[in-house]
């Protein structure tokens, strides 16, 4: 869809309720101004339920688009995702009830779906999924294996209870395709910075996994209509005091009584926002031990299809772990041959260095070893460098080793009355998540509120 037809679409199908609701909570309004860093999900959540209490509120954002980790390039005629995907686990997510709301059309994939191959491009029978069923159940033993003591890395572990030197190369292919499939892939980390105590941490929603073929920014745009966006300014700095809070952006000065920070982890780490005075001892400790982690996603579009129409992903146990490993097969949710390998961790960092055509290279040398020579190449692709990007610096956040059950709450509590703090790192339930970073805005908001009385 063009992006002037899908702005109308969003505010056809949108605009009625919206303004209703927005309406009916003007009487008495409050006095305060609240200043949001960050136009992503997190930021347009609270935003959205300050603003329709009645607060008056301006969302700083760095880009010149809102959305954040949650961005649809439209640069094709079939629109791709080049942050978040899916709503994780569509039965009882609040993100179900707003994509309902817009009538978002949604495509179900199935995490479960595979066709596997092995390292020389051969096609594996369905029997070889024991194999890495048993060393997923191993993987899980040595994690529970280290409760008793202290946390150490999700690797560590593993080395611990599995006796790596008496597996042969194809084991030892196995048990990494097993450790990037089943969890690097997942927290965007390698096994080496993943604390094996907290790799289970987080709970999930109940039903499927839903793809947006139409884009999944269409939840954002929706929820952001009638907010005040400030586009293209870039946050530098953030003084608070008991009278209130003063943001200071590339471009000028903005005063608040109260302020919502939704930066990435990443940004956090970087020290890229200067906080005057600077944070608590424990938000700080927060910041330093969770995971900036990294996942980047390489859509290639083809020609025509050459892979099999069914299944949803494309399984490669690639010779060192986690090399153009997982595919997901676009043709099923929209029609089109177009593939997306994902790519987690040190490895996805050190692919942000390669040039396009590079990374097209690497991408083409895997499909050609399981589809033969004869594979056409692209006809375009797009490549995301999450890690470089400098409103981001992550793709979203992972347990780090020797964090604690209150981590997440530390980096959530607010500092005195004024500064107040949301986005997925925040969220003990769900981390590292959309749905996380929504619900993360709506408790700030929530918890503003309250405070306000
Ligand atoms: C490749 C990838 C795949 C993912 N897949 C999924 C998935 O399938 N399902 C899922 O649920 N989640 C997924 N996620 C995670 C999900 O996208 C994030 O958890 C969520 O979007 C984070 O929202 P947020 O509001 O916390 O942060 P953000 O969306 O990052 O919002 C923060 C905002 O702050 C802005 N900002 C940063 N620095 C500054 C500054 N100095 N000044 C002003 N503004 C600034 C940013 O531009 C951004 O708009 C994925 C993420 C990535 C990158």
């Amino acid at each position: 869809m063009h992006r002037r037809n899908f702005i109308q679409w969003l505010l056809m199908t949108a605009a009625a309720t919206r303004l209703a609701s927005c309406q009916s909570n003007t009487q008495n309004p409050p006095s305060e101004t609240i200043v949001i860093v960050g136009a992503g999900m997190a930021g347009i959540a609270a935003a959205r339920s300050l603003h329709d209490a009645g607060y008056t509120v301006i969302l700083l954002e760095g880009r010149d688009r809102l959305g954040g980790r949650l961005w649809t390039s439209r640069q094709w005629d079939t629109p791709v995702n080049l942050g978040a995907s899916w709503i994780h686990g569509d039965r009882g997510n609040p993100l179900t009830a707003i994509a309902d709301e817009i009538n978002a059309p949604r495509a179900a994939s199935d995490s479960e779906d595979w066709v596997l191959y092995d390292a020389a491009g051969k096609q594996l029978p369905d029997r070889a999924w024991v194999e890495i069923e048993d060393f997923e159940a191993q993987i899980t033993r040595a994690i529970a294996a280290t409760y008793a003591g202290e946390d150490v890395p999700l690797a560590e572990a593993i080395a611990n209870h599995i006796d790596l030197a008496a597996l042969s190369p194809t084991e030892r292919q196995r048990l990494n395709f097993a450790i990037n499939s089943g969890i690097e892939l997942d927290w965007a980390t390698d096994g080496s910075e993943l604390s094996a105590h907290y790799v289970d941490e987080g709970k999930g929603f109940g039903g499927d996994d839903v793809l947006f073929p139409q884009g999944y920014d269409a939840l954002a745009h929706y929820l952001a209509q009638a907010l005040d966006i400030r586009f293209n300014e870039r946050v530098t700095q953030i003084v608070y005091s008991d009278r209130g809070v003063t943001v200071t952006t590339q471009s000028g000065r903005f005063e608040g009584d109260r302020a919502i920070v939704t930066l990435p982890i990443g940004v956090l780490k970087r020290g890229d926002v200067v906080f005057e005075p600077p944070l608590p001892k424990e938000k700080q400790a927060a910041i330093a031990v969770l995971n900036a982690g990294v996942l980047n996603k390489v859509y290639l579009k083809f020609p025509h299809i050459f892979w099999q129409r069914s299944p949803d992903w494309i399984s490669y146990i690639s010779k060192a772990k986690g090399e153009f490993s997982a595919w997901l097969n676009l043709y099923r949710s929209t029609g089109q041959p177009i593939l997306t390998a994902f790519n987690a961790g040190a490895f996805a960092q050190e692919l942000e260095t390669f040039s396009d055509e590079q990374i097209i290279d690497r991408a083409m040398q895997t499909l050609r070893l399981m589809y033969g020579q004869n594979t056409p190449e692209p006809i375009d692709a797009q490549i995301t460098r999450w890690a470089s990007d400098p409103f981001a610096r992550c793709s979203y956040s992972s347990p780090g080793v020797g964090m604690t059950k209150v981590t997440r709450a530390d980096l959530a509590s607010p500092v005195g009355d004024r500064l107040f703090f949301a986005g997925e790192a925040t969220h003990s339930d769900y981390p590292a998540t959309v749905h996380g970073a929504y619900l993360s805005g709506q408790r700030e908001a929530g918890r503003l509120r309250k405070r306000l009385g």
